[in-house]
């Protein structure tokens, strides 16, 4: 059972419609702050209405979000995202997914590269109105970069290393470090503990679920 935690009032409102969407979509897309990624193409798609879990993972990548217009799809990446929200139980209709930097980011020779520190600066602001809209229970940082930025929306002395899997109170709700599920992350956790990592996250989910029905 999670410890105590004072939720913001506004989140206890999971399926609440919201209608901003679109427009945060296209002001992303319109968005030129940052030189060195690709113009145009920020990947937004969240869903309709509110959602207890949200993910926070990187960029997008170039044969996966940026081609499909689908955070965490058609990708390894994405392969490996399904197989650890399986194992967290948490249907992929339950959760919505952003990324810290919108736009996919390239290196010279048009191969995915991790966002700069002034990229995913320079979106904070669609970060913090992706985090307002959806209003989640539990965020999850999936990686370093992720975490970082969520650290710089309200700081916390979370680090991947030391606090993986750990729900800690953060902004009204629960923040839990996670491994990116991109196939590098295995260097530093293996593949089988990243699964006992997110089944700790679906116990985190399913504890808060229980506790809102029994309110
Ligand atoms: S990454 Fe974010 S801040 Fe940078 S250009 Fe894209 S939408 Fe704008």
């Amino acid at each position: 059972m999670l410890p105590s935690v004072e939720m913001r009032e506004s989140y206890a409102h999971a399926g609440e419609r919201f209608q901003t969407v679109p427009d945060l979509a296209g002001r992303a897309r319109a968005c030129r702050r940052c030189p060195a990624v690709v113009p145009g193409s920020a990947v937004v798609d969240l869903p309709s209405e509110t959602r207890p879990v949200l993910f926070v993972g990187e960029a997008p990548g170039r044969r996966g979000a940026a081609r499909t217009g689908r955070p965490f799809d058609g990708d390894t990446a994405a392969a490996r995202f399904a197989c650890l929200l399986a194992a967290a139980g948490l249907p992929r209709a339950e959760v919505a997914l952003t990324n810290a930097v919108l736009c996919l980011p390239l290196d010279d020779r048009g191969r995915n590269r991790r966002p700069r520190a002034a990229e995913a600066a320079a979106c904070l602001p669609f970060l913090t109105e992706v985090l307002d809209l959806v209003r989640p229970r539990v965020v999850a940082a999936l990686g370093a970069v992720a975490l970082a930025a969520l650290g710089r929306i309200e700081p916390h002395r979370l680090t991947l290393k030391e606090h993986v899997a750990q729900p800690c109170p953060w902004r009204g709700v629960w923040l839990m470090p996670l491994y990116h599920p991109a196939a590098r992350s295995a260097v530093h956790r293996p593949f089988r503990r990243q699964l006992a990592d997110w089944r700790a996250l679906g116990e985190v989910y399913r504890s808060l679920t229980a506790i809102a029905n029994f309110r």
